[in-house]
């Protein structure tokens, strides 16, 4: 059997999962965790050599407004799990014996895939925990934080997330607000890198606007084949590519199916549909992937961190090349991260 080919990943939500699970997250994901779509036994079986550790505050109101937004969230219940599931990637680094790296540079990424240790960079999506002084970004920035996305789906005091809808395009709400475009500008002045996936059509714009930064969508498929408001549409995936930006693969059904349909039978072909035209879009060398596992539902072919490496040998039987293949899965992230952190 030939080595496993390593995956870099642009977004789980094994955090937040980990956290909702049973006692004990730091050991479920050292030594393992049935309920778990990633653990670092079956990642370092399979090539799964890190990726972006989102934080996400989950809420048990998902009661839609007249609008079709989700509730925003009140900001000290989302402090205490941002704390607390950075206070977890913590953990979890400090108890692997190195077989876990908190990376905050590009360097460190390359270092710690090369080492085996599992290359995890902390993410936020959906800042709902900060205040407009912004304080906590300068705070998080110094425990590790790398990247964020101002917004999850859901409206906050800097900008209005995307409502998920499928047969619509990601233009539904307002942009940034004053203190959305702050962040913007302490995001690039701490270099963190700012992500798309979730923003809304003008909030993109805004962003685009603002920022100095390669404009990346960690977890953000083709809208032009399936039309779901999350999803990027044409005209983003050009400020993306002429950017030298980035957008990642996500591997969940609701995002790639055509019809929107909720098919666990749908095969890797639907995910090549979107690589190819991503590829012809904003060409191969900003095209990756963000899995968004342990954070959305998934097909039977795509069960956990084990079936990645069968997506790149369907890449591989579609006609990529090995060169190809390596960008798609780990050197296109770990470029763009990179350009956009500087050394
Ligand atoms: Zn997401």
């Amino acid at each position: 059997m030939t080595a496993p080919i390593p995956v870099f990943d642009g977004h789980n939500d094994v955090l937040s999962k980990l956290l909702r699970g049973p006692a004990g997250a730091e050991t479920r994901f050292l030594e393992g965790a049935p309920d778990m779509q990633v653990d670092l036994p079956r990642a370092q079986a399979s090539g799964f050599a890190g990726g972006l550790c989102a934080v996400w505050v989950s809420t048990d109101d998902q009661t839609l407004d007249a609008n079709g937004d989700l509730p925003p969230v009140p900001q000290p219940a989302a402090l205490q799990q941002t704390l607390a599931q950075a206070a977890l990637l913590h953990r979890i680094t400090r108890q692997s014996n190195g077989a876990v790296t908190l990376c905050r540079s590009a360097a460190e990424i390359r270092a710690a895939m090369a080492a085996g240790s599992f290359a995890a960079v902390f993410h936020i999506e959906g800042i709902e925990a900060a205040t407009p002084d912004l304080d906590l970004i300068h705070v998080l920035h110094a425990a590790g934080l790398r990247t964020l996305g101002p917004v999850w789906s859901r409206p906050n005091i800097f900008a209005h997330g995307v409502p998920f809808v499928m047969g619509h395009d990601p233009d539904l709400g307002g942009g940034l607000s004053a203190a959305g475009k702050d962040l913007i500008r302490l995001c690039n002045e701490l270099k963190i890198m700012v992500d798309l996936s979730h923003m809304n059509d003008a909030g993109f714009r805004d962003i685009a606007a603002i920022s100095d930064a390669p404009l990346v969508a960690s977890h953000s498929n083709a809208f032009a084949i399936c039309p779901h408001s999350r999803n990027a549409t044409d005209r983003q995936l050009d400020a993306i590519r002429d950017t030298g930006g980035l957008v990642g693969l996500n591997f969940g059904v609701r995002f790639l199916h055509p019809e929107g349909i909720r098919d666990p039978e749908m095969g890797l072909d639907v995910m090549l549909r979107h690589i190819d035209y991503l590829v012809e879009r904003v060409g191969i060398d900003h095209v990756a992937l963000g899995s968004d596992f342990d954070g959305t539902f998934m097909a039977r072919q795509m069960r956990d961190v084990s079936d990645v490496q069968h997506l790149l040998g369907a890449l591989a039987r579609a006609g990529y090349s090995d060169e190809d293949i390596a960008k798609i899965a780990h050197r296109n992230w770990v470029a763009t991260l990179e350009r956009t952190w500087g050394q």
